[in-house]
C-alpha cells in the first residue's frame, strides 16, 4: 500500500534563461518562468505521514532559489566550449555564437543540455538524495501548456 503527497507548482517557481542546441529556434538565448511540482509516494511512517510537508516545501524552495534569475549552462554539453575567468564565464556554441556572462549570473549544471526533461531529472535527483527510499515524481512546467515529467522507477 502506498500513499502519495503532492506539493504543487504554485509554490516553487523560478525564472531563468537558457538556450538549446541548434537548429531549434530555442538555440537563441531566452527565458521561462518554470514551476516545479513534486509528488512523493511511499508507505506511511510511524507518524502516519509520507513526508513532512513543511520540510519538503523548504527543500523544493531551496532548489528553486538556486536556479532563480540565473542563466542555466549545461556544463556537460559536447556542443559548448565553456571557459572561466575569475569574474566571467564564456560560452562558445557549436555554431560559433559567443556569450560572456558575469559569473554571478550563471549556474553551471551537470547536464548535457538544459531541456525541461533534463531539468526535471536534475530536480528529481536533488529530492531523491533527501528521500532515497521514496518514489519521487517531478513535473516541470516550462509554460502552462508544456510540462516535462521525470519519475523514480
Ligand atoms: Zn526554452
Amino acid at each position: 500500500m502506498s500513499y502519495k503527497v503532492i506539493v504543487n507548482a504554485t509554490l516553487a517557481k523560478f525564472s531563468a534563461s537558457h538556450f538549446l542546441k541548434e537548429p531549434f529556434q530555442c538555440s537563441r538565448l531566452h527565458g521561462h518562468n518554470y514551476y516545479i511540482s513534486v509528488e512523493v509516494e511511499a508507505s506511511l511512517d510511524e507518524n502516519y505521514i509520507v513526508v513532512d510537508f513543511i520540510e519538503l516545501k523548504e527543500k523544493i524552495k531551496i532548489i528553486a532559489q538556486s536556479l532563480d534569475h540565473r542563466v542555466l549552462i549545461p556544463e556537460l554539453s559536447s556542443d559548448l566550449a565553456i571557459s572561466e575567468t575569475s569574474e566571467s564565464i564564456e560560452v562558445v556554441t557549436n555554431t560559433n555564437k559567443r556569450y560572456v556572462f558575469p559569473k554571478i549570473d550563471v549556474i553551471l549544471l551537470p547536464l548535457p543540455a538544459t531541456t525541461s526533461e533534463l531539468l526535471a531529472k536534475f530536480v528529481h535527483d536533488k529530492i531523491k538524495e533527501i528521500y532515497p527510499n521514496k518514489r519521487i515524481t517531478i513535473k516541470l512546467e516550462e509554460t502552462k501548456n508544456t510540462i516535462a515529467v521525470y519519475k523514480s522507477n
